[in-house]
């Protein structure tokens, strides 16, 4: 017979069941249905072995019970896996957890981040279709919609990140999505995720969001009015840097069927090695985005009163142009933050060649706080003009702050700013 403990089990790993048929939706302040519980319980399916925690599918491909069986799992008549490109447990259980999180339905695991935009541009845009990209996202997705798009003749256009009346006049009939990162990389520039879900729908047109940066712990653009986010889980729901995986979630089952046949014929997968990296990383997911949010808002107004910084850029800083947007889209201002020092570039590689415990490296989204200088790295493929107009000056050096004692970087940092003879 059932006990108690077992029912009240069942009714957590019903939670992704329940988020699935829209019995419950999900709430930031909500007690049973919190961050942190979706986390740790949402998305497991134990198996007869009793394991608590989560076990790796490692196969490529899975046994029937006959040859009548094969041929209804293959036709899609009877349910249940075939082949891990597109059907496997450990991928199926992160993508659920992920799905929960976001407060949607369908989630759809991929081997990269850029592999998940990539796979989203592939199933849902066409020739003749037009798209509006935001001036201010990841290096590879401006590639992506500035080379890759057009030769397959879709329309591209790009507009400026936080001017919602720039991307009211860019939207035609025929603009079948507008792409957003919001904060931004590396001067957390805010977008509008209602209003540019408005303008989208106005014109029957898509919201995708990019929120690798905030991640679900932190902002849900599903609710906020978006009908696609893509991950990179390389960085905050991996959270310690170890494995290169993405996702796409949405509520729509049409966009979802899109997607999913276009994985399953594509290709694009993730390994449930990586999978499970990711599922496990994100029963920490919220309270270590709370940390990483609280030390970049330590460092930042640390870094306001230091002679040698001209300006610091953190959503979190009442003089932040997104300050009051950010207060109301997002829960937390998240673990990024940019600062210029007096000076050029020779001045700002002098700062980061200072540093000793702070690792330089352009990644982010790691407990390892690190440090890298935007204009020789993340945005070195860009020109000159192209970096002024996005406001990355040479004397600026960007921070993703981790989850060492917050007391240790700053020393870390003001080491560095002293000169050698002092
Ligand atoms: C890193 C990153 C990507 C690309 O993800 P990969 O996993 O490196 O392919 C896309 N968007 C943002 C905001 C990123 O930081």
């Amino acid at each position: 017979m059932e006990n108690p403990r077992q029912r009240k089990q069942q009714r957590v790993f019903a939670l992704s069941e329940l988020l699935r048929l829209g019995k419950i939706r999900v709430r930031q302040s909500d007690n049973f249905v919190s961050n942190e519980t979706l986390a740790i319980r949402a998305g497991q399916v134990r198996t007869m072995e009793g394991e608590h925690s989560d076990p790796i599918f490692a196969t490529s491909s899975y046994i029937f019970e006959n040859a009548a069986q094969a041929a209804a799992r293959f036709s899609g008549t009877e349910s249940g896996n075939v082949y891990s490109r597109f059907t496997n447990p450990t991928v199926r259980a992160f993508e659920q957890r992920l799905a929960a999180l976001e407060g949607g339905l369908y989630a759809v695991a991929t081997a990269s981040g850029m592999s998940a935009i990539t796979l989203l541009l592939l199933s849902l845009v066409k020739e003749g279709d037009h798209v509006v990209c935001s001036n201010e996202v990841f290096g590879s997705t401006i590639s992506v919609f500035a080379k890759v798009l057009p030769r397959f003749g879709i329309e591209v256009e790009f507009a400026p990140v936080s001017d919602v009346r720039a991307w009211q006049s860019v939207v035609r009939a025929n603009t079948r999505l507008l792409f957003i990162e919001t904060p931004t990389n590396p001067l957390c520039n805010i977008s509008d995720i209602k209003a540019l879900s408005e303008i989208a729908h106005d014109i029957g047109g898509l919201l995708v969001v990019d929120n690798a940066f905030c991640t679900p712990a932190l902002q849900k653009p599903l609710a906020l009015g978006a009908d696609i986010i893509v991950h990179s889980a390389t960085k905050y729901l991996d959270g310690q840097g170890r494995c290169v995986g993405g996702a796409v979630v949405t509520s729509n089952e049409e966009i979802y069927q899109k997607i999913f046949k276009m994985l399953r014929i594509t290709g694009p997968a993730m390994s449930p090695f990586n999978a499970w990296v990711f599922h496990k990383g994100l029963e920490t997911l919220p309270i270590r985005m709370q940390l990483h949010s609280d030390n970049a808002e330590k460092l930042a107004k640390w870094l306001l009163t230091q002679p040698d910084v001209d300006r610091v850029y953190y959503p979190g800083l009442t003089d932040h142009p997104g300050h009051v947007l950010a207060k109301t889209q997002q829960e937390g201002f998240g673990g990024i933050l940019s600062f210029e020092v007096k000076g050029g570039r020779t001045e700002a590689w002098q700062v980061i060649d200072r540093t000793s415990l702070i690792s330089i490296t352009a990644n982010l989204g790691d407990v390892k706080t690190t440090i890298t200088h935007p204009a020789s790295t993340t945005h070195a493929h860009i020109t000159t003009e192209q970096r002024a107009a996005a406001g990355i000056k040479e004397n600026l050096i960007r921070i993703a702050a981790g989850l060492e004692a917050v007391a240790d970087i700053i020393d870390d940092l003001s080491r560095a700013f002293l000169r050698p003879e002092q």
